[in-house]
C-alpha cells in the first residue's frame, strides 16, 4: 500500500484489498454506516462495530461526466458516471458507477432505480470501491 493510512481507516482499504466492503454498524438501533463512521448518523449512539457489506444495491440517479468533472483513469477503465448509490443494508452515498455512457443513461434513467454492484478497482497504488450496473439491468 503506498499511502499512509490512519488506523481507523486501514482495516477500510486492507478490507478493499482482498474485496471485503467493511462498513459500522450500530450496536444499539441496528443501522449501517457507509462509509464507516465510528458513530450512529440514524440514532447518534457512540457504539458501532465493523460489518461486511454485500456490494450489491440500486443506482438512484444518474449523472454523466462532463468536461468539468471527467476523469481520464475513470474514462480508461470503462464508460462511467456519477450517481447515488444505495447498498442494501441501507445506506446511500455519492459513487461512480461503470456501464453507463450518453448512448444508453436515457434508458437507464427510465429504470431507476437499477441494480449495481462493487467493482474493485486498482487506483494510484490503492484498491477503491466503485460500483458498476449489472448486465441483466441493461
Ligand atoms: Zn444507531
Amino acid at each position: 500500500m503506498a499511502l499512509t493510512l490512519e488506523r481507523n481507516v486501514l482495516k477500510f482499504y486492507q478490507g478493499l484489498e482482498q474485496g471485503i466492503i467493511y462498513g459500522r454498524k450500530c450496536t444499539e438501533c441496528g443501522a449501517v454506516e457507509f462509509p464507516p463512521h465510528y458513530a450512529c448518523n440514524e440514532c447518534g449512539y457512540h457504539e458501532t462495530e465493523w460489518v461486511e457489506l454485500s456490494g450489491k444495491g440500486v443506482l438512484k440517479s444518474v449523472i454523466l461526466p462532463v468536461s468539468l468533472n471527467a476523469d481520464n483513469k475513470l474514462a480508461a477503465i470503462g464508460d462511467y458516471c456519477f450517481g447515488i448509490v444505495q447498498l442494501e443494508e441501507g445506506c446511500e452515498f455519492n459513487s461512480t458507477i461503470f456501464g453507463v455512457n450518453a448512448e444508453n443513461a436515457d434508458a437507464i434513467r427510465a429504470k431507476l432505480p437499477v441494480p449495481v454492484h462493487a467493482k474493485f478497482v486498482p487506483m494510484d497504488g490503492y484498491t477503491t470501491l466503485l460500483f458498476e450496473v449489472d448486465k441483466d439491468a441493461l
